[in-house]
């Protein structure tokens, strides 16, 4: 079968310094696409060279919730450039996190917000607002992380224009009751392996609620570790930490197509087709990269460059946010 990880993060040094390695991993185990996403300016150029170096990653570029207090005053400009210089470019991750705004100062800091803590939903929202509107101009499929802000989202999402392409909500997990909602506003779905833990059980009805054309799964490797039984893949950090990988996909697909009530061959199918009509990416026949991973000179040049010092490595050691995401 062929698998689509909708959202993950493999620039992410938590992944190790050989993300090329990722991807052939990952491409053995059946993923035959990927969107990366990137979090802020820190790490969105390792976004640019792994796209310009393996066809099955698709390039996602946005300021993350978590970032927007680092951001600096040249953010936008940055992002447009991203978009608009990088072939197949998507916007994300994006969003509106209430959560992070409740954790104590050390726990914000070690999940990389700038060194002012969070910034406020206000600011948040104002930022989500302008990247919005990229997307909105230049036609672009949208994700969108929300953490405890489901009502801000909501009001954001009510008072503009329907996005040309639609939002895809990552690792959902919101109540049941939204998904009519957000399905008309032009939301679609990802299901990720946080889903399977024993503690998510009363999740499954959500996830059966969602609409099968507008479902797709993700990993959001390194985060979102699934239960042991559900990682065909396991890795860890620098520090020997576990950390999701890319590669889990096809074992977390297993899972979710128990939670649905679904078979794996159906979900396999349904998820291709989603994908292609959400991001609009035809797969690659055969995902090779443009170049041999685990060599000094790769890892080199995928490694992130993090000019302003406030991005990717202070995300070494966090664990994840208690649905897991980022
Ligand atoms: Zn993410």
């Amino acid at each position: 079968m062929r698998w689509f990880d909708a959202h993950n993060h493999l620039q992410d040094p938590r992944l190790g310094a050989d993300p090329l390695g990722g991807v052939s991993a990952a491409s053995r185990a059946g993923v035959v696409a990927m969107v990366v996403n990137g979090t802020c300016e820190g790490d969105w150029p390792a976004v640019r060279r792994l796209a310009a170096l393996c066809p099955s990653v698709v390039p996602a570029f946005g300021l993350h919730p978590w970032r927007v207090s680092g951001r600096s005053g040249r953010w936008r400009e940055a992002l447009t450039a991203c978009l608009d210089q990088t072939p197949g470019a998507v916007l994300g991750e994006v969003g509106l996190d209430r959560w992070i705004l409740d954790q104590p100062r050390d726990r914000c800091l070690e999940l990389g917000t700038g060194p002012d803590g969070p910034a406020s939903l206000e600011v948040q929202r104002a930022v989500l607002d302008e990247q919005l509107d990229l997307a909105a101009e230049r036609g672009l499929p949208v994700t969108v992380h929300c953490l405890k802000a489901w009502g801000a989202l909501l009001e954001c999402l009510r008072s503009r224009p329907r996005l040309p392409r639609g939002f895809l909500l990552h690792s959902f997990g919101g109540p049941a009751e939204l998904v009519g909602e957000c399905v008309g506003l032009g939301a679609w779905f990802s299901i990720s392996g946080h889903s399977l833990h024993p503690r998510k059980a009363s999740q499954a009805a959500v996830l059966r609620a969602i609409p099968r054309d507008r479902l797709l799964i993700e990993t959001d490797a390194p985060d979102q570790l699934p239960p042991p039984e559900w990682v065909s893949h396991p890795a860890t950090d620098a520090q020997g930490h576990p950390v999701n990988h890319p590669a889990n996909l096809g074992r977390i697909a297993e899972g979710v197509a128990g939670l649905l009530g679904m078979p794996i061959e159906e979900l396999a199918a349904r998820c291709e087709a989603n994908w292609v009509r959400f991001f609009g990416a035809a797969p690659p026949e055969e995902p090779v990269n443009r170049a041999p991973s685990g060599s000094a000179a790769v890892a080199a040049a995928v490694r992130a460059i993090d000019p302003a010092g406030s991005c990717s490595d202070h995300r070494s050691r966090p664990g994840p946010a208690p649905d897991g995401s980022r």
